[in-house]
């Protein structure tokens, strides 16, 4: 396989070409965050609002026709882009927090009830937790934890301590925000139905970095954003194979989701309609097609690729720093993501001094408070790798803590 050529990609994000202040060049490290945006992307926003901007599935006129063909087709990416197979399963939604919300309170609520375990494990995100902690206390179900293992990996061998045919959802994220783990969700799909469970999957980190395939990983529901996929914040997606989301009720209630609307009751449009109440993101939407058409022409197997090399570099070079621990598992088993903390450094310092050398990582908990509860720390730096990050950036990585430490310790 030809590899990625980093500085055509590199040469593709404008932010990058900028130095910031005293000429420093910029060291983009969060993508875990939120991912830079290509050209291509930034101008298909644009074009929208310069060219043809209307209202979305409302307009005869033909600018409403082309926004209604635009995000259309921008569906079509994303079902081609996840395996699914109808583009009738692809929900537009305003982010990955509000798709698991959206599985949560409208297929769980429905479907679970005293009695019932929802099987979720210590590594989630809180915006694949608090949901589940919220269904389970409105509706008398009980949240089972899958236990991990000391190097952050999920137990599998003790999944059967915890799923049984009482488990109703299985919770997991394809990939973990912070200690980078890529968890088994053909296998854990496969278990799930077997108990008679659904599975939902956090895709918010797995889905930018590898193959996602829907269909032959079995995965019911998958919940992502489009501004870690370099492409606008403000949009995501909720895939829902067609019976579930037939059985999921809308959560929010208005324009464009109904079929029809009676002084005393109204009845729901079909999916997706019935989940895109109101005004939805058009133009981010559309851009987020963009966004995909441009993974595509990276090739997902050279971005993965890429991403591992980059981040073998730095797993190992990190460990050259005194003091560093690295949280998660060997690099076989995680994705571009490295959490860690070095001794006698406190995170937010360490991350306040790697600023200074145009270095930018993220600090704090990462919205995972029960794993770093289960860590015992109650903050760590993360360096996550985009496309666009090279051993450079690594190494640039590698100075700017050497920096820091000099001046912590
Ligand atoms: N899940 C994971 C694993 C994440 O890393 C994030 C964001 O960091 C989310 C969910 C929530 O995504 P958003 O804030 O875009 O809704």
């Amino acid at each position: 396989m030809i590899p990625l050529d980093i500085e055509a990609v590199r040469g593709d994000f404008p932010i990058l070409q900028k130095p910031l202040p005293k000429g420093l060049p910029l060291v983009y490290l969060d993508s875990g965050a939120s991912a830079q945006k290509p050209q291509c992307v930034i101008d298909k926003e644009r074009e929208v609002y310069e060219n043809y901007y209307a209202n979305a599935y409302r307009g005869v006129y033909r600018f409403g026709a082309i926004v209604d063909e635009e995000l259309e087709g921008a569906r079509e990416k994303v079902r081609q882009f996840i395996r699914a197979e109808h583009s009738d399963e692809i929900v537009f939604t305003s982010g990955c927090t509000m798709s698991l919300n959206l599985v949560a309170s409208g297929w769980g609520k429905r479907n679970l009830k005293a009695g019932d375990e929802i099987l979720i494990n210590e590594m989630e995100h809180h915006a694949n937790f608090v949901p589940w902690q919220q269904l389970a206390a409105q509706t008398g179900a009980t949240c089972r934890f899958l236990p991990l293992t000391d190097d952050g990996r999920l137990e599998m061998a003790r999944i059967g301590e915890v799923l049984s045919d009482k488990t109703k959802i299985v919770a997991v994220t394809g990939m973990s925000n912070m200690l980078g783990t890529l968890n088994p969700i053909d296998e854990l799909a496969k278990k799930a139905h077997d108990a008679g469970a659904v599975i939902v999957v956090d895709g918010a980190q797995s889905v930018p970095h590898e193959h996602t395939d829907v269909v032959a990983s079995g995965i019911d529901f998958l919940a992502f954003s489009g501004h870690k996929l370099y492409g606008p914040s403000g949009v995501g997606v909720l895939y829902g194979k067609r019976e579930l989301l037939e059985q999921t009720a809308p959560i929010l209630f208005g324009g464009h989701m109904i079929d029809r609307v009676y002084k005393d009751h109204s009845t729901w449009a079909s999916s997706p309609a019935k989940f895109e109440a109101g005004t939805i993101q058009i133009a981010q939407a559309i851009a987020l097609g963009a966004a995909i058409d441009y993974m595509g022409t990276l090739g997902m197997d050279k971005v993965q690729e890429h991403e591992r090399n980059v981040l073998e570099y730095a797993y190992n070079r990190l460990q050259e720093i005194p003091g560093m621990r690295i949280y998660g598992p060997g690099v076989e088993h995680r994705g571009a993501i490295t959490s860690f903390t070095i001794d006698g450094a406190h995170p937010e310092d360490l991350a306040q001094l790697l600023d200074r050398k145009g270095v930018f990582v993220r600090h704090g908990h990462h919205c995972t408070m029960p794993l770093h509860d289960l860590l015992g720390v109650s903050a760590t730096v993360r360096a996550s790798f985009g496309v666009y990050n090279s051993r450079d950036d690594v190494d640039a990585l590698m100075d700017a803590i050497q920096f820091a430490c000099q001046r912590l310790r």
